[in-house]
């Protein structure tokens, strides 16, 4: 077999970084080209580094890396986007940091995805810019899961095998799709959902932005959507998110300002 070169470049957004000695850090990036993986950032905790403002979380950037023994190492890193309105509104960064551990969580290291990075990117960059934050969220949900090989089926009952049709249909999050009213008796763990939502997870699963992007969603239809996404994700992962707990806090806050909203909010 060739050996693999020395050292390689790709496109990477910072998911996280956490502290490695008394100067380094380790920095989990979602690359565009190699999936998730960890790599150590040498000397960022210095004040002169150089490299510091780079590996921020949610930064977008480029990196040469340099295969170690055990870790890659971070030698070059250049933002390329820093999504600077995301830094300077809770709101938006409370966000953003649920879509970056949601897929942190959610991937396995060095499953190529160029997809997911991606999506990762396109919602960062709407976070940043938009003010539907919410179904900028339900869509990266909704597109998470298809990728992970978590569709929800929307087109027929998942009992019965029906097409699904416009009535009171129910939601299984632990089967993964709707149960028609002929078969809710006697099935356990139903959600009721709303002809509105329905119709909404089913424009979600579409997969085109710009026509979700035409809905105004009422609060109340906005909560129902959240619920039944987060069911699946939580079905999906079987495990808690904990950004998801972090964004309910965020959530029962006044709007707040974030004096240096990343260093105190971002993930360890
Ligand atoms: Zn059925």
């Amino acid at each position: 077999m060739p050996r693999p070169p020395r050292v390689y470049k790709t496109p990477a957004i910072v998911l996280r970084q956490r502290r490695l000695g008394d100067a380094d850090k380790i920095v989990t990036l979602y690359t565009a080209n190699h999936g998730k993986l960890d790599a150590v950032a040498k000397g960022v905790r210095r004040v002169k580094s150089r490299l510091a403002g780079h590996v921020e979380p949610l930064n977008h950037g480029s990196f040469l890396l340099a295969h170690g023994r055990n870790l890659d190492i971070i030698t070059q890193a250049q933002t390329i986007e820093s999504f600077q309105p995301l830094r300077n509104d809770l709101d938006r960064l409370s966000r953003a940091l649920y879509a970056a551990e949601l897929l942190d969580r959610s991937t396995e290291e060095r499953a190529e995805n160029f997809a997911l990075y991606r999506l990762l990117l396109d919602t960062l960059r709407r976070l940043a810019q938009r003010d539907d934050l919410d179904l900028v969220l339900r869509f990266f949900e909704m597109s998470l899961l298809g990728q992970l090989g978590y569709r929800p089926e929307l087109g027929q009952c998942v009992v019965c095998g029906r097409p699904l049709e416009a009535e009171e249909n129910a939601w299984a999050p632990g089967a993964s799709g709707v149960v028609c009213p002929r078969c809710q008796p006697g099935e356990t763990a139903l959600r009721p959902l709303s002809l509105n939502a329905f119709k909404l997870l089913r424009l979600l699963q579409g997969g085109r932005f710009q026509e979700v992007a035409r809905v105004r969603i009422a609060p109340e239809l906005g909560s129902e959507l959240e619920r039944h996404l987060r069911d699946a994700i939580h079905h999906a992962l079987d495990r808690d998110v904990r950004s998801a707990a972090f964004l309910d806090m965020v959530r029962r806050k006044p709007r707040a300002r974030p004096a240096n909203a990343i260093r105190s909010a971002g993930p360890r």
